[in-house]
C-alpha cells in the first residue's frame, strides 16, 4: 500500500456513508478511480460504477458495497433525549458510552449514547442494552432545543470512531464492512491501469449502496447491467478470538488469506476458477460454507434477471458491526491480487454453464 492508496483508504473510511445516504462516500470513491476508468455511471439510489471498455459486449462485474450501518432518530422525549431505530444491523450491545455524529439539517451534531452510572444500577437485575433503553444525549434541555439544533425524526446517527492501525499488521475501525471492499476494487482498477493491462471485455467496478438492509443496491444495478460474470467482495467472520464458535461459524482467520465461499448462490465453475487462479499464483485462501444464501450482494447478482454466474471473495474480519472491525493488511493485498489475477485470465465469451 503506497501513500496514495493509504490516503484514499483513510479518507474513504473516515467519511460517513450510512445506508441510504452514501453520496459523499461515493464521490470520494469515484474521484479516486476516475483516472483508472474510461467511463462511469451512477443510478438513482446512488450505486456508482466505474467502467473499463464500455462498448464491449461481454461484461464482468467486480463489486463491493458502499454503505455502513447507522441509526435513525426515531423518537425525541420532551426532555430532549433521543431514541433510535436501526438502519442496518447496528449493535445495541456496544452503544452505551459511544459518541455519535448526527447528520441534521444544520450540519453535524455531536451526541453520546448515555447510560446510568454503575453506582446506581441494581446489580441483581442489571438491564442489558437494547433498542428499548439505549438513547442519545446531544446536550439539549428539551425536544424544542433538539429540533432547533436541526435534529429530527429521520436524522441519521453514526458512531464517530475512525480508522487506526493496530500493531503492524492490522487496520481497525468503523465500517470496514464493506468499504474495505470499495477500497480493494478501486485498487484493482488502479493496478490494471498502472500495469497497462488491456482487458478484452467490459469491466464494471460496482460500488453498490444499501447492502446492509437487504442487498438492495446490488439488486438494482445487477438488473441494469446484466453482466456475464460477477465477482463480489464482502467481509466474513474471523472466528479465532474469544467467544466465537468454529463448529457453528467455520474456521477463518485474519492473515490466512481471502475466504472463498461455497453455497448455492456461488456458481461452482466461477468458484473453481477463483481457486485455480489462487493456486497458480500462490495466493493463500480459506474456505467457507454458507447455508441457503451468502448474505452478501452475491445473492443479488446470482438471482437477478436470468441468473448471473457469480462468485464471492470475502475478507476475514474481526468483530463485525462494532466500531473496532479489524482486518489483516496481507488479506487486503491478497484479495486485490486475487481479483486482479482472475480478471487477467477471463476470456470474453467464457461460458460458465455446467452442461453445454
Ligand atoms: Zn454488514
Amino acid at each position: 500500500m503506497d501513500k496514495i492508496s493509504k490516503k484514499f483508504l483513510f479518507d474513504y473510511l473516515n467519511n460517513s456513508s450510512p445506508t441510504g445516504f452514501e453520496a459523499s462516500g461515493q464521490q470520494i470513491w469515484l474521484d479516486y478511480i476516475k483516472p483508472y476508468i474510461n467511463d462511469y455511471m451512477v443510478d438513482v439510489y446512488g450505486t456508482a460504477v466505474g467502467i473499463i471498455n464500455p462498448k464491449a459486449k461481454y461484461k464482468v462485474v467486480i463489486e463491493a458495497h458502499a454503505d455502513e450501518i447507522s441509526w435513525f432518530v426515531n423518537y425525541i422525549t420532551e426532555e430532549g433525549y433521543i431514541y433510535v431505530r436501526r438502519n442496518g444491523g447496528s449493535d445495541h450491545q456496544i452503544a452505551p458510552s459511544m459518541r455519535v455524529n448526527i447528520y441534521g439539517d444544520k450540519g453535524v451534531v455531536k451526541g453520546v449514547f448515555g447510560w446510568p452510572a454503575i453506582h446506581v444500577r441494581d446489580a441483581a437485575k442489571e438491564e442489558t442494552p437494547s433498542l428499548k433503553n439505549i438513547f442519545i444525549d446531544i446536550g439539549a434541555e428539551s425536544k424544542k432545543e433538539v429540533e432547533a439544533m436541526g435534529v429530527h425524526v429521520g436524522s441519521v446517527a453514526v458512531f464517530q470512531d475512525e480508522l487506526i492501525e493496530l500493531n503492524k499488521n492490522y487496520f481497525t475501525g468503523r465500517a470496514l464492512d464493506n468499504r474495505m471492499g470499495g477500497y480493494m476494487i478501486a485498487e484493482v482498477a488502479r493496478r490494471l491501469h498502472e500495469k497497462k493491462k488491456k482487458l478484452p471485455f467490459g469491466l464494471y467496478i460496482v460500488n453498490a449502496v444499501q447492502e446492509e438492509i437487504g442487498l438492495r443496491g446490488a439488486e438494482m444495478i445487477s438488473r441494469r447491467l446484466k453482466p456475464d460474470l460477477a465477482i463480489c467482495t464482502d467481509v466474513t467472520h474471523d472466528t479465532q478470538s474469544p467467544m466465537y464458535n468454529k463448529k457453528e461459524s467455520g474456521n477463518m482467520k485474519c492473515g490466512n488469506g481471502p475466504v472463498l465461499c461455497y453455497g448455492p448462490a456461488v456458481q461452482n465453475n466461477v468458484l473453481k476458477m477463483l481457486i485455480e487462479v489462487a493456486q497458480k499464483k500462490k495466493i493463500p485462501f480459506q474456505r467457507q460454507a454458507v447455508s441457503r444464501s451468502t448474505g452478501t450482494d452475491t445473492d443479488s447478482f446470482a438471482y437477478s434477471a436470468e441468473g448471473v454466474a457469480s462468485g464471492l471473495i470475502s475478507l476475514p474480519l474481526k468483530y463485525m458491526h462494532t466500531t473496532v472491525e479489524t482486518v489483516h493488511k496481507e488479506d487486503v493485498e491478497n484479495v486485490i491480487n486475487l481479483i486482479y489475477e482472475v480478471l487477467l485470465q477471463v476470456k470474453p465469451g467464457h461460458d460458465f454453464r455446467y452442461i453445454k
